[in-house]
């Protein structure tokens, strides 16, 4: 029999990875360059955790600040990243924030919690997707991969209401490029984690314990960035790109769709 082995290679991939100074993103890049991707690690204002992560990348790596909730910022950077590295085969939208906002709250820190969770995890999306299609369009193709969230798919708490509606927008973007580019090469994907021990994590984990997270898994610990990395990386890879459109739930088993 012959045999084939499956060798995730990703040599000659230029992957920009946003939000990736710390959690999934870090470990999403450095995953990235270990598979022979030059990865382009985009870091908030903190550029010196960026350069960090890049020098551990190795492999060609770059740093690159953005404050993704300017209006401005997201296509600066695609551009930025597409002239230092010549093109990009893959935009791993993976930077958000999660605010909580009690429906109680008054409306004026209501509407600015709204706006920014909208700017960062939709509109800084939607900025970064349309500048890489265009830019995929130019070189014969490329893939999309989003870290959405189970909330999209489950609902959240409703002190996270704006958050959920958030990762909804992007699953529902993702599907739509997915069913409309796919005869151009160009794939798109949704990663939807759980609870994953990061710092966005952090602080509810503080405030409720571990044991208000751990006990609504399957399995025995909690989700590590490194837990999702690896699917992203499969992803890039073009070997599954017949799953385009798809959403990956990555959660330990504690929402089984
Ligand atoms: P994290 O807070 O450690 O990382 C978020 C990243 O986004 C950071 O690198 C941060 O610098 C970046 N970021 C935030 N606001 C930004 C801005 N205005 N401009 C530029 N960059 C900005 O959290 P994480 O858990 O690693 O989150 C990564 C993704 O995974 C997020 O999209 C998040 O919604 C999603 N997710 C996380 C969990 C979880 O439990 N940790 C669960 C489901 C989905």
């Amino acid at each position: 029999m012959e045999e084939r082995l499956m060798n995730v290679d990703l040599t000659g991939k230029n992957v920009l990875v946003t939000g990736a100074s710390r959690g999934i993103g870090r470990a999403i890049a450095l995953r990235m360059a270990a598979a022979g991707a030059r990865v382009a690690v985009h870091g908030f204002s903190n550029l010196e955790r960026a350069t960090a992560v890049a020098a551990a990348a190795g492999n060609g790596a770059h740093a690159f600040a953005a404050d993704l909730a300017d209006r401005r910022a997201p296509g600066i950077l695609f551009d930025e990243v597409v002239s230092r590295f010549g093109r990009v085969d893959v935009l791993v939208n993976n930077a958000g924030i999660s605010l909580e906002m009690p429906i109680s709250m008054p409306d004026d820190k209501w509407e600015l919690a709204w706006e920014k969770t909208m700017a960062v995890n939709v509109r800084a999306v939607e900025i970064l997707t349309r500048r890489a299609v265009r830019h995929f369009g130019k070189i014969g193709g490329g893939r999309l991969i989003h870290i959405a969230s189970r909330a999209a798919f489950r609902g959240d708490t409703p002190d996270y209401v704006a958050y959920a509606a958030s990762k909804g927008a992007v699953v529902a973007l993702s599907k739509t490029i997915a069913r409309g580019l796919g005869k151009q090469n160009i794939m798109s994907f949704v990663i939807a984690p759980g609870w994953v021990r990061t710092d966005m994590a952090a602080e509810f984990i503080e405030r409720h314990g571990e044991e208000q997270v751990t006990g609504t898994l399957a399995l025995p610990r909690l989700t590590e960035p490194d837990d999702i990395a690896p699917m992203v990386v499969l992803l890039a890879s073009g070997m599954a790109d017949h799953a385009t459109g798809t959403s990956i739930d990555i959660n330990a088993g504690s929402y089984v769709r």
